[in-house]
């Protein structure tokens, strides 16, 4: 079953002489469950891309279905709601709220959107990953590998159908890293997660279903490694 497709997706950034086309005419679909890499070389429009994806950013072209639902047809307002339910996002640098805990940013996307917490689907959670001991710490009370897996968390807090990440291991050691390509992974094969990760780490791109390489901003390869 499809859940994202990308039709003729663009980017422009600037006017003028300052202009810099980002992405070019992209199209491509995914999967339910898919577990997706993107790779390519800096600059090479990877970061836009995801940032169409998850509705951070409004193309300058082209359109992002997720779930049948042309995420640029709808306003502002549907938009944020949209992308909350719908969307996880995980970042390299993992965007904590310094002044929350621990178990108030996981929970965060269901207090803004009003839902009420599953207390045992949250303690369900929280022993994934592996963070019992930390719900009442605050983010600087924290390693980076623990930060990132309440950064996780927080993205898969609300079910979304799809999880995007930005380097998410980009600024963590190896052990570290490896314990997030591990759970990345089992979220992917025991909750059928499907998984959208821009990387330079070799580690993913091999967990990968899929692996997308993106060049000045077109698609230079699509390889299913794991059918
Ligand atoms: P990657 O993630 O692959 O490093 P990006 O998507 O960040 O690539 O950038 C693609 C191109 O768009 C680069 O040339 C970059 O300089 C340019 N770019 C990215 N964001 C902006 C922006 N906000 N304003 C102007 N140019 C940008
Ligand atoms: P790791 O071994 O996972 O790389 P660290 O060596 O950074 O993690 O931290 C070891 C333990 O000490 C972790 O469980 C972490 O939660 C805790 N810790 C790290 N920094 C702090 C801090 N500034 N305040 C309180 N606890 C910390």
């Amino acid at each position: 079953m499809e859940i994202l497709r990308v039709e003729r997706l663009s980017k422009v950034y600037g006017k003028g002489e300052s202009e810099v086309k980002a992405l070019d005419d992209v199209s491509f679909s995914i999967r339910k469950g898919e577990f997706v890499a993107i790779i390519g070389p800096s600059g090479s429009g990877k970061s836009t891309l995801l940032h169409l994806l998850g509705g951070v950013d409004h193309p300058t072209s082209g359109k992002v279905f997720i779930e049948g639902t042309d995420m640029y047809d709808l306003n502002e307002t549907q938009l944020a709601i949209f992308r909350r339910r719908q969307i996880g996002l995980i970042y390299q640098f993992y965007n904590l709220i310094p002044v929350l805990t621990v178990e108030e940013n996981i929970t965060l996307p269901l207090l803004l959107d009003k839902q009420k917490i599953d207390q045992k689907q949250l303690d369900g959670l929280v022993k994934t990953l592996n963070l019992q001991q930390r719900l009442n710490h605050l983010p600087n009370q924290l390693s980076g590998g623990q930060q990132q897996r309440v950064s996780i968390g927080r993205a898969i807090i609300s079910n979304p159908a799809i999880i995007l990440a930005d380097e998410p291991t980009g600024n963590l050691d190896s052990k570290n890293s490896g314990e997030i390509v591990e759970l990345l992974k089992m979220l992917n094969k025991t909750r059928h997660q499907t998984l959208i990760v821009i990387t330079h780490d070799e580690r993913i791109a091999l967990q990968a279903d899929r692996v997308i390489a993106i060049e000045d901003g077109k698609i230079a390869k699509d390889e299913v490694t794991r059918p």
